[in-house]
């Protein structure tokens, strides 16, 4: 049980936050793993949702995948810390492999975890 009710008096004098609200997310960014919600028609009883079939580095013309890009690496990495399977992201056989190397060279030098949880 948690000691900090509010209460609704208000005469306490007390230092805690006016409301606890719920926090927000932190880190915007694109949702992976989202659910297709409230759509017109919904695909057929696929679980996982589908993605435009074209790789997002052929749309976005990127040749060479920086391994810096951090915030580009961690799309392909799944929470565990494994690289997603490109059937999965949808990124083409070129690029999931040079994907892929820049994951272990961001590995390499601690900007991704090998493994969640070790
Ligand atoms: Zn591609």
């Amino acid at each position: 049980m948690a000691d900090e009710n509010n209460n609704q008096g208000g005469s306490e004098t007390s230092s805690a936050p006016a409301e606890t609200q719920r926090s927000p997310r932190p880190a915007g960014g694109p949702r992976q793993g989202g659910r297709p919600g409230g759509g017109g028609s919904r695909e057929g009883g696929r679980k996982f949702f589908r993605r435009k079939k074209v790789c997002k580095f052929c749309t976005e013309k990127i040749d060479s995948i920086n391994y810096k890009d951090v915030r580009l690496l961690s799309q392909f990495v799944a929470e565990s810390g494994k690289i997603v399977p490109r059937r999965l992201t949808g990124v083409c056989t070129q690029h999931q492999r040079q994907l892929s190397e820049a994951i272990k060279q961001a590995r390499n030098i601690a900007l991704l975890p090998f493994a969640a949880g070790h």
